[in-house]
This record gives structure tokens, C-alpha cells and sequence, in this order.
């Protein structure tokens, strides 16, 4: 036996018991007559003592000469702590030592294991093992797990199975590139690893399985922007004769009870917003609505005057800053150099502040009135001492630039509190979307979203206006959850993969095994998949996903704690087929 408790369970009412411990040496502090050891494990630390007077003295020697993150056993006495730590819980007792055996040594650690270390990210992901044994990393795992555990409680006892689908598969479009893996017993063939379980998860309802789950991993092999994971996990769900409303009920509840179990906040039901309401009022299609400062469009009332910048333009649009007024010229001026970064793209800014005396005064003061300006603020919702800021240009790349400023000042106004939950589902997407390079439509969501009952004729006249019974769930201005109403019949389907520019023949090689159960009775279905990694960083507080990752990929996608991706042998290369040309 290693251990009979654990480094953060022993307290007061302990003192005397005889205890066996193991674990990791912390920190060491030896005052000569008197060595303390720290010892950790995952669930704590323990305080030991060796002594001059109580402890042999080839003991107190041994124990003086132990390099941190050795790994020891101890034997020893619960006793009183004569200067208490109230900052932990086993800050009263330590333990007395009366055999320590060391079961493996350490080498010098790159960095210090403290929950505040020395290691930057780079060495502390080449030893992720040793930076798991840190508080802030083993505490996200843990939390981590509690989240899914609640996942998995959830959906069970609301009648989901979980069923695990293959990993070795044929493409499933879901707007990335696959990743592939070659085939050693069928030559010249590939596998393409899921960018999600979808058409596994629609052939389970042919298959009347009703009520699916799964914590999945996909895989999308995606340019990475800064937080986003080769490999990543869903919690994928599809139901059975279901209309939209039931899947927003349904997963509206597994929202709520996790915002319960795991962050003790009641949330009453979600709103819900159209997709083009969300672009107009936000533009932005996931929407962070813990605070204001909506979109006041201002063509009506800022066009027709002498400024031609925005006479030519398709959208004037402003946002009422709160508080801003009290920026100085200077900060103005910094302001518009930010929303002319290339990052962000806009060609300039006007501004209009609102003074506490009811005046306003503007960058345009040139073109417009004090009454021209009281209706900016009245569109724009604008108070005294706000300040309004409108940019203006071609109606979607505007809406961007100006969703990019109002997350920018709400971030310096610390309007994106933490600790507060804003959950809406966005609603009615449209089906396709335009590929402003190509000129081609493509899925908004995938190739099995259903249309809006009574839009497919549209397809025909205007298929940028038809709209999909596809939905995403919006926390604090991040997508946790997307999905929607599939096609269940051949004939959609089949029109779908047209208006995509499948060939018939492209179409049946790709997916003609969904269309053939699509003969067999397919049930009404639909689903919605979330992400856990995101969804968990959200519920801890925390930007970004990589924290709640084991072992996370780096921006160039490498694993560089066990050095992949890595070249192969010539033999590997051989026994599949293959031949480099780099
Ligand atoms: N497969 C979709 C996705 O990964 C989710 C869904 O439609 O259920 O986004």
C-alpha cells in the first residue's frame, strides 16, 4: 500500500493518527535543526517535519538532501501545527516523519511547479506533464470534467444514448479541409477523419435510434486562428421527429441546468433573434448582449446633406459609446487610428459627442446641425455624455468594423463581465452563402440543413434569400452550440447538392449512402452540436481553450511535447503507397 489518505484531507480532528502518504516533494525549507517538506498531490499539500528532537538524525539528513518533485512515501504522526496556515486546508496539522522512502527521484524541473511560475508557454506545453501538476491547469481539467459529467447526466436522463460513431470516414463537409489518412490495405484510397460525426448522426435516425449524444473528437484542418484546435470536442446531439422548437427547448435546458450545477446562475428563457436582426442590431451574427449599445442605422438621417462620404455610402451606421464624451481629442484621434488598423478596416470614423448641456459637437459639425445631430442621438439611443461613433461603406464589411468597436469599448468600459451569463439562440440563418471569390454559393451551415418549409422554389430565383431552419446558441458574444432541421428526403436532398454544384455523379459517389437511407423510411430529424472546449472556457472564466485542453496543438498545429506532425520512414511510406514530392 503507497497511501491509506491523501495530501488535502487531513485535519485537526485527525491529530494523532498514524498516516502513510505519497506524493511529490513541493518545497523544502531546512533550518538545521529542522526540515520541513511540503509534499503534494492532486489533492493538496501536507506539511511534513523532521526534527532534531523528535526525528532520527540519518532521517532529518535524508530528508534535507530530497530534490523537489522527488517522489517519497511517508510514515508519520498527525500532530498540531505550532504556526497554523489558514490559507489551506491542512494549514493546522502537519506530519510528523518517522519513515520516508524515496520511490523515484526528480531531475531539476524546467520550471517551478507553483500555481504563479517562471515558465513561459512555450516550455511549459513541451512539458505539459509537469505543468498539470500546477493548480490553475489540474483545476481546468477537473472543472473540465465536471462540465461533461453534467453533459452526460443531462442527456441521459432526458432518454439520450450515446453512441460512438468511426473515425475513419469520407469527407463531411463542414467547411474545412480534411484531414486524411492514407489506407495500407486498399491502395491509393483514403480516409478523411469527421469534421464532425454529422452524417453518422442522421443514418442513427434512420436507424431509430431517436435521441443521440456524444462527446466527440472532430477533426478540421483549418489555417488556426489564435484559438481554435485541430482537434477539438463536441457534444454532438440528433433527435428523431422533432420540429425546431423542440431542439430549442430541449438544449435551452441543458444550458440552463450546466449554468446551474457548475456556475449556481439561473438564467429565465433565452431570447431569441433573427439572423439578419442579430447583423442589423449587432452586426454580428453571435451577438454578446450583456450590454447595449445597439446599432442605430443613419441613413435616413445623416444622407442627403453635403457630406459626401456618407451620401455614397450603402450603410451609416453609429453606436452611442456611454461615458465616452469624456475622451479627449487625443483619445479620439487614437480611436479612429484603431479602427483603421487593417485589422479592423474601416477608412475613418465620425464622431458626434453629446454634451452634458444637451449640445452636441461633431467631426462633421461642417454638414449637420444641432437638430440633424439630436436625431443621430435618438436613433443611436445616445444620452448626454456619450459619445457617438458612426462609420460608414458597403452595408457587411461596415457592420464588421463597427461590431469590432463596440466589443472594443465594451471591453474598456469592463462591460464584459466575467461572471455574468447572456445566453440568446440567433435564428433563421440563411441556407447559403455567397463566396464573394468564386461567386458560388455554399452551405451558411452544411449540406443537410433543411430550408424553411415553402423556400425551395426560391432557390431557383434567389438563393441568397432563402433561409435555413438552422439556429446557434449565443453565449457572451461567442457561438457555443449550431445546428438545425436536416432534409430527410432524397428529392431535397438531391436538389441541395445541385444548387451546391454537385454533379449528380459527384453527389452519389460522395453521399450516396445517405440518400439510399433516405429511401428507407428517414424519420423527421434534427440536432445541434456544441463545443466543449469553448463552452468550458466560457463557464471557467477564461479566454481561451487551449487552458482547458490536456494536451493542446500550438497556432502551426504541433503537439511539440511529443513532436508531431513527424516525418515517416521510407518503409511506412512504402506499405502506403506513397511517394513525397516536397
Ligand atoms: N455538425 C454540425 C457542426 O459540427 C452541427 C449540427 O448540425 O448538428 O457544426
Amino acid at each position: 500500500m503507497y497511501r491509506d489518505t491523501t495530501c488535502g484531507a487531513l485535519r485537526a480532528s485527525e491529530i494523532n493518527k498514524e498516516v502513510l502518504l505519497s506524493g511529490w516533494v513541493h518545497k523544502l525549507r531546512d533550518k538545521g535543526f529542522v526540515v520541513w517538506i511540503d509534499l503534494r498531490d492532486r489533492y493538496g499539500i501536507t506539511q511534513l517535519v523532521f526534527d532534531e528532537e523528535r526525528t532520527s538524525k540519518e532521517l532529518l539528513e535524508k530528508a534535507r538532501t530530497i530534490g523537489r518533485e522527488t517522489v517519497i512515501q511517508i510514515k508519520g504522526q498527525v500532530i498540531e501545527r505550532a504556526s497554523k496556515n489558514p490559507n489551506i486546508p491542512t494549514g493546522e496539522i502537519e506530519v510528523l516523519v518517522s519513515e520516508l522512502k524515496v520511490l523515484n527521484e526528480s531531475i531539476l524541473p524546467p520550471f517551478t511547479i507553483e500555481d504563479e511560475t517562471d515558465g513561459g508557454e512555450d516550455i511549459r506545453m513541451k512539458y505539459r506533464y509537469l505543468d498539470i501538476r500546477r493548480n490553475p491547469v489540474k483545476d481546468n481539467l477537473i472543472f473540465r470534467h465536471k462540465v461533461s459529467m453534467e453533459v452526460r447526466k443531462y442527456l441521459s436522463d432526458a432518454g439520450f444514448i450515446d453512441v460512438e460513431t468511426p473515425y475513419l470516414i469520407k469527407s463531411t463537409p463542414e467547411g474545412a479541409r480534411d484531414f486524411l489518412v492514407p489506407s495500407r490495405m486498399n491502395e491509393g484510397q483514403f480516409y478523411a477523419l469527421p469534421q464532425s460525426p454529422q452524417t453518422f448522426k442522421q443514418l442513427l435516425m434512420v436507424g431509430g435510434m431517436d435521441k443521440y449524444f456524444q462527446i466527440v473528437k472532430c477533426f478540421r484542418d483549418e489555417d488556426l486562428r489564435a484559438d481554435r484546435q485541430p482537434e477539438f470536442t463536441q457534444i454532438d446531439c440528433e433527435m428523431a421527429f422533432v420540429e425546431q422548437e423542440d431542439i430549442l427547448n430541449t438544449f435551452e435546458g441543458l444550458t440552463k441546468h450546466l449554468l446551474k450545477e457548475i456556475k449556481g446562475v439561473n438564467v429565465d428563457s433565452f431570447p431569441r433573434m433573427t439572423f439578419d436582426d442579430a447583423m442589423k442590431t449587432y452586426g454580428n451574427d453571435k451577438p454578446d448582449i450583456r450590454f447595449g449599445m445597439q446599432f442605430g442605422e443613419l441613413n435616413e438621417v445623416a444622407q442627403h446633406k453635403e457630406f459626401k462620404v456618407f451620401n455614397s455610402a450603402e450603410l451609416v451606421v453609429g453606436i452611442a459609446v456611454p461615458g465616452a464624451n469624456s475622451y479627449t481629442r487625443k483619445e479620439i484621434d487614437k480611436l479612429i487610428d484603431w479602427v483603421k488598423r487593417p485589422q479592423v478596416g474601416a477608412l475613418g470614423m465620425v464622431y458626434c459627442r453629446c454634451n452634458d448641456d444637451g449640445t452636441f459637437k461633431s467631426s462633421v459639425d461642417k454638414f449637420y446641425d444641432q437638430e440633424d445631430f439630436a436625431k443621430w442621438a435618438e436613433v443611436t439611443q445616445a444620452n448626454t455624455g456619450d459619445l457617438i461613433c458612426v462609420l460608414s461603406g458597403d452595408t457587411n464589411k461596415v457592420r464588421a468594423q463597427l461590431s469590432a468597436l463596440r466589443m472594443e469599448m465594451a471591453e474598456r468600459l469592463g462591460l464584459r463581465k466575467a461572471d455574468e451569463y447572456a445566453p440568446l439562440w440567433v435564428i433563421d440563418f440563411p441556407l447559403l452563402e455567397l463566396d464573394e471569390e468564386t461567386g458560388h454559393y455554399h452551405a451558411m451551415h452544411h449540406p443537410f440543413t433543411s430550408p424553411k418549409p415553402g423556400q425551395l422554389e426560391l432557390l431557383d430565383t434567389n438563393p441568397g434569400a432563402v433561409k435555413a431552419n438552422a439556429y446557434d446558441l449565443v453565449l457572451n458574444g461567442n457561438e457555443i452550440g449550431g445546428g438545425s432541421i436536416r432534409i430527410h428526403d432524397k428529392e431535397t436532398q438531391a436538389i441541395m447538392f445541385k444548387h451546391l454544384g454537385f454533379s449528380e455523379e459527384e453527389a452519389k459517389n460522395q453521399f450516396g449512402f445517405l440518400m439510399d437511407a433516405f429511401q428507407y423510411g428517414a424519420p423527421p430529424h434534427g440536432g445541434i452540436a456544441f463545443g466543449l472546449d469553448r463552452l468550458v472556457s466560457i463557464l471557467g472564466g477564461q479566454e481561451t481553450i487551449r487552458d482547458f485542453i490536456a494536451f493542446p496543438k500550438n497556432n502551426s498545429g504541433r503537439d511539440v511535447m511529443i513532436d508531431a506532425p513527424a516525418t515517416i520512414d521510407d518503409d511506412q511510406l512504402k506499405d502506403l503507397h506513397l511517394k513525397l514530392d516536397l
